[in-house]
């Protein structure tokens, strides 16, 4: 008798621990740990790992598995291990812990139905409901949420007339495909082609088709190709001169692409002096991490790909991340080219099924590197030989809801796991990165020229509010102005870009000022010229744009901010005969949007590519002479201690742009700010002045890397009932910690509403505090138990947005 240990789907404080089931005989060969099963839970039937198959339990009248979900393993052994540690190292569920590390696909839905209860008919049934039941017993729980169908269901179930079930349903199939290939060799072949009688002229035709090509063939491509029928093709399986088979496909996103093959370049001394720690780490498998130092085109890249080489050469595999944004074609193409069929890409821009092929191809040990965003990081190999992250400062690589792990530490928990290196690339590395590298935790690799000794290109900062004295009440600069028109008459590239965080287009009042803002949240509705229509990003809320003030009824209420949509509106007043393309989530929210506007640009079909923040990262066209930031300092004044490390590093990220290869590029930065350390030095491109000031604000208000972090936000529909609960949270906190700890708060969060929820916050700073992790699970757990009445706390260790 077998029995396995389940993780199950309810993710609950009373459920966060594996329960017993007994294993039915007929798949004690079948069920391993890492398999996912369908578990009666209660009165369902539910979803959940299996992380270990045992031989007793001290539970008695164990339940059994129903049925299991997978054929083989979707986590092995460590991918379990490492789920255990993501639990206690993020205060998550189990349960979400394992099902973050499968791609989407895989996350089973439960298709909620309802049916008519036996011996109910439909006719008993309110009248609205009635038209869904003609012609089944069931129907999905979907349909009745969108048709406004529940309370009659609830009527109906009250009178015992309909029953709610829970299906499990897999998203996405395995594609299958049927495939034919000839029983018998060519001689053979032949003789049985003479036999056939006259008249099977379609089936003689298959035959030769075998007898010249000794290979199987997908069906639908044989019968395409001798127009023939598939019973003809059936016909010669029965007769078993051919056979058929199912076989499994991959949907391979790149299946049409062809990707130029590219060998090892001789490295530079810089280069070489570089790499050599990284290949003895490979050589002596050797658990280290290294931070590769280096500005852009300095040819980092370069050494990734030879690193990988020799992980590859020793039959070992690699993970590459990169920030989902920075995940261009230009970026997949290096790998490819490099290492063709054995790379894997995981990006958001695949469907889901795709993905799943892409993870597939990993997990059946068919390629040896995985170049991804974020998730990347769980990519199911068992042999690995090097992780690397690339714009490791990138805050994309931490995961803003549960399990709220970061890759950095994933990589190097799963690094230690196989005595391999892991590889932290940037020009601009985080501040916590940096320090370790100082401190030689980390061990500090450097590249401090670019490729060619090309000089970065030349930067200047204009001041906003000159130009206003001077009259100038544009968005543009004069200077930037005559520069882009400079351009235009060149025939050369510009690239112009908005730093939209924390800065949309809003609606606002000229006369009163009244702004037009969520009903739910505390913020301001963001304006969409496509459908005139404004949203909320945080609840979905939309509304028209008003005609008049709702509040004084004047008719000047206009939208304000500058969007990107307004720029191209004026970039067509000044200069009409400038050809544009604009990115943003509007105009690449369809898949492979985002690759056609960008390769337009490199064809030369536009002369200024206008967007926001996507476009910071991995462009890299010889003809961009010229980068243009719209509004420097939007980002500065976010609620947020990193609020100067992110403004320095994405200029220095734009700026980076410009002037990559023959021709030489300018840089021109408008701020009202320009005597701000952030801007200033992004300026003069000097990450290691910014480093030192920056650490210098960092200690004096007690951050990171000084300090660490926890964040506890406390949400409820009741202002007084968050206000009292954070207050006894945080009495708490001041009891358990040291008193080398600060304890921030209760206070209102710089959201201070979302979705009619009130929130507040307390944070913790803390250098060392061993007893912390337990404290906030003990504050999880009491408050999992008040969930009840609507109070939810939710706990950030190691925080990156504070709102
Ligand atoms: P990074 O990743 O730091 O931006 P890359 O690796 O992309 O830098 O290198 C910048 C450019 O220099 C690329 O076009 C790359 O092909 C080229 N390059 C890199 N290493 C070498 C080398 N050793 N010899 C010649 N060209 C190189
Ligand atoms: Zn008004
Ligand atoms: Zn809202």
């Amino acid at each position: 008798m077998k029995i396995a240990s389940v993780i199950v789907d309810v993710p609950a404080k009373q459920t966060d621990k594996p329960f017993d089931y007994l294993i039915p005989s007929q798949w004690e060969e079948t069920i391993q740990p890492g398999m996912r099963v369908v578990v009666p839970f209660g009165p369902r039937h539910i979803q959940g790992f299996v992380i270990e198959v045992k031989r007793e339990s001290e539970f008695k009248q164990l339940r059994e598995i129903i049925e299991p979900m997978d054929l083989e393993p979707v986590l092995n052994q460590e991918l379990l291990k490492l789920g255990t540690w993501l639990t206690d190292h993020t205060l998550c569920f189990k349960i979400f812990a394992f099902q973050v590390m499968l791609p989407a696909a895989l996350k089973a839905k439960y298709e909620k139905k309802v049916k008519l209860a036996p011996g109910a008919a439909a006719v008993d049934l309110p009248m609205p409901l009635q038209p869904y039941f003609a012609n089944s017993n069931t129907f999905s729980w979907e349909i009745a949420l969108k048709n406004g169908l529940v309370p009659y269901l609830q009527r109906a179930s009250a009178e015992g007339l309909l029953e709610v079930l829970y299906e499990v349903k897999e998203k996405v199939r395995r594609k299958l495909v049927h495939v034919i290939g000839p029983n018998l060799g060519v001689q053979d072949l032949k003789l049985e082609l003479e036999r056939l009688p006259g008249n099977a002229e379609k089936q003689k035709q298959v035959l030769a088709y075998f007898i010249e090509h000794d290979s199987e063939i997908e069906l639908r491509q044989l019968t395409e190709k001798i127009k023939a029928s598939s019973t003809t093709v059936k016909a010669l399986v029965e007769k078993k001169l051919l056979w058929e088979a199912e076989k499994e496909v991959y949907r391979d996103p790149y299946e049409n692409r062809t990707f130029e093959r590219t060998s090892p370049l001789p490295l530079t001394e810089a280069q070489t002096t570089a790499i050599k720690p990284i290949l003895d780490s490979i050589e002596g498998n050797q658990h280290e991490v290294f931070l590769l130092y280096g500005v852009t085109g300095s040819g980092k890249t370069e050494i990734y790909l030879q690193s990988i080489q020799e992980v590859i050469a020793k039959g070992k595999e690699a993970i590459v991340l990169v920030p989902e944004i920075a995940l261009t074609p230009q970026m997949v193409n290096r790998f490819k080219g490099r290492f063709g069929d054995q790379v894997a890409v995981l990006h958001s821009g695949l469907s889901a099924g795709e993905k799943y092929d892409e993870w597939r191809k990993i997990q059946r040990k068919q390629v040896k590197v995985a170049v991804g965003a974020r998730s990347a990081i769980f990519a199911p190999f068992e042999n690995i030989g090097i992780i690397i992250i690339d714009e490791e400062h990138e805050t994309s690589y931490k995961q803003e809801e549960m399990p709220r792990y970061h890759a950095k530490d994933v990589a190097i928990e799963r690094a230690k796991t196989y005595s391999c290196p892991v590889v932290l690339g940037s020009a601009t590395p985080s501040l916590e990165s940096f320090a370790r590298a100082q401190k030689k935790v980390y061990h500090l690799l450097s590249l401090p020229t670019r490729m060619n000794n090309q000089a970065l290109p030349s930067v200047e900062i204009i001041d906003m509010r000159e130009e206003l004295r001077a009259g100038n009440r544009s968005m543009f600069s004069t200077k930037l102005f005559e520069m882009l028109k400079d351009r235009l008459e060149k025939n050369q590239q510009s690239v112009l870009f908005l730093n939209k965080r924390g800065h949309s287009s809003f609606v606002m009042c000229r006369d009163c000022g009244y702004v037009v803002s969520c009903p739910n949240c505390d913020i301001s509705l963001t304006y969409h010229r496509a459908g005139v229509q404004m949203k909320c990003h945080y609840c979905g809320f939309e509304s028209p744009v008003p005609k008049i003030c709702p509040e004084c009824s004047s008719e000047y209420i206009r939208y304000f901010g500058t969007g990107t949509q307004k720029v191209e509106d004026e970039l067509g007043k000044i200069l009409p005969e400038a050809r544009v393309i604009r990115m943003d989530v509007d105009t690449t929210g369809r898949k492979g949007s985002h690759e056609r506007l960008l390769k337009e640009f490199q064809d030369g079909k536009a002369d200024i590519l206008l967007g926001t923040q996507m476009i910071a990262k991995g462009l890299d066209f010889p003809n961009i002479t010229l980068v243009g930031v719209l509004s420097a300092d939007t980002m500065l004044h976010l609620p947020d201690f990193r609020s100067s490390e992110k403004t320095f590093q994405l200029l220095t990220q734009v700026s980076g742009r410009a002037g990559r290869h023959q021709l030489p590029g300018e840089v021109i930065i408008q701020t009202y700010t320009p005597e701000h350390y952030s801007i200033e030095l992004a300026g003069t491109q000097n990450y290691d002045l910014f480093y030192q000031r920056e650490m210098f604000v960092r200690k004096m208000h007690h951050y990171p890397p000084f300090y660490f972090l926890a964040l506890i936000t406390v949400s409820h529909e009741q202002l007084m009932t968050v206000m009292s609960a954070t207050e006894k949270i945080a009495r708490f906190l001041r009891s358990q910690v040291s008193n080398q700890a600060v304890v921030l708060g209760p206070s209102v969060s710089p959201i201070a509403r979302i979705n009619n929820r009130y929130r507040y916050q307390c944070l913790i700073k803390y250098k060392r505090e061993p007893n912390l992790t337990k404290t906030l699970k003990t504050i999880i757990d009491q408050h999992q138990n008040e969930a009840k009445n609507g109070l939810l706390v939710s706990v950030d260790v190691n925080p990156f947005i504070l709102m």
